[in-house]
């Protein structure tokens, strides 16, 4: 299909052109170039919210109180992490293809923070996490690793931090939103921000486990709990003063700001109307919440032409949550009827700006 520069339906073009119900098929057919001549670019197109299983070296499992099901599947805390693809690279590789996607920033999903652990564990396991990480990322240039920082115990996530900063094994960093992380404006995690600041690499904010044992049903801790997750670890950054105090924090908030840009509006309500407790220490909640990123997951376009508003189309990334239901299988979903330009400012320009310190390695 020829892709029409006066067309109005620009998605459906692309979808026509690269998006691929057969990844193996599409990627073969070379998509990423099509990709690139759709939206008018030659910049990487980045996703920047996947996820593998992390490769434990198998001298660690019993030590990290991990064992390996005949499938092959990890089990740890009374639980299987039973989803095959966590474990395939090899299919995550060709997902990214399908779409022309040059390349995926990939974090262990939430069964794998276990923030129930000690210290001690911790400080075990979050190495063995990260090493993990990378070596599921290794065998294709596309898999970008992100280093999981424990933000339960903040003295384990500086060390974590300064392990690995200025070093190039990793595209950035990862952490659970709210779950059992610490407070965001806790003192004791002031020094990571002032690290990942000076870094330059983002940070994915991706929701932990909701504490609210009433969303133990109809899916609820995710369909509900997740979002609240990630705008409660927002507000800890806006009216904690962390924004403020780090003007260079790079943050993207997973799954289009979950319930954040709803509220939005009532939280700069409470800034004008000096409630109780709302004392930031500079600038308005509107100015700080365009500091932060989202990624574009959103099953509406109305949702996310709300999150463009509240952050600005300046801070929209590409981000499908891949391969996990509540996900995206098209990353331009929420785009439809959306320009070329703006898909090019989403999928590749704020991408670069996001990743300006990361030297991507090429295929
Ligand atoms: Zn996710």
């Amino acid at each position: 299909m020829t892709f029409d520069q006066t067309s109005n339906t620009l998605v459906i073009v692309i979808q026509t052109t690269f998006g691929a119900p057969d990844a193996n098929e599409s990627a073969e057919a070379g998509g990423t170039t099509d990709a690139h001549s759709v939206i008018g670019s030659r910049g990487p197109i980045i996703d920047f919210h996947v996820h593998l299983a992390p490769s434990l070296s198998a001298d660690v499992l019993t030590d990290l109180g991990v064992t390996k099901t005949s499938r092959g599947h990890y089990a740890f805390d009374g639980r299987v992490v039973e989803m095959d693809e966590l474990y395939r690279p090899d299919v995550l590789g060709q997902f990214l293809a399908g779409w022309g996607t040059d390349h995926g920033c990939v974090s262990v999903p939430p069964p794998f923070y276990r923030q129930h652990l000690s210290v001690a564990e911790a400080a075990a396991w979050v190495p063995a996490l990260n090493e993990g990480v990378r070596r599921a990322c290794a065998g294709d240039a596309r898999l970008l690793p992100l280093a999981y920082l424990p933000l339960e115990h903040p003295g384990l996530a500086v060390a974590t931090a300064r392990e690995h900063l200025g070093t190039e094994e990793f595209a950035g960093w990862t952490a659970a939103a709210g779950g059992n992380s610490c407070a965001l404006e806790h003192p004791e995690l002031d020094e990571l921000w002032a690290l990942l600041a000076a870094d330059g690499r983002p940070l994915l904010l991706h929701p932990g486990k909701s504490p609210d044992l009433r969303l133990n049903k109809y899916y609820l801790d995710n369909l509900l709990g997740n979002p609240v997750e990630t705008s409660v670890a927002a507000a800890e950054l806006v009216f904690g003063g962390v924004l403020a105090r780090h003007p260079h924090l790079l943050v993207i908030l997973a799954h289009c700001g979950g319930v954040l840009p709803a509220v939005a509006s009532r939280w700069q309500q409470g800034q004008n109307t000096a409630r109780p407790g709302v004392n930031i220490p500079s600038g308005t909640v509107t100015e700080l919440l365009h500091r932060i990123y989202v990624d574009c997951l959103a099953h509406e376009p109305a949702a996310m032409d709300l999150a463009e508003e509240v952050f600005g189309q300046d801070r929209l990334v590409l981000g499908t949550d891949w391969p996990f239901p509540m996900g995206l299988s098209d990353p331009y979903h929420a785009m439809k009827n959306r320009s070329g330009a703006f898909i090019n400012k989403v999928a590749v320009e704020n991408a670069a700006r996001l990743l300006a310190h990361v030297p991507i390695r090429t295929r």
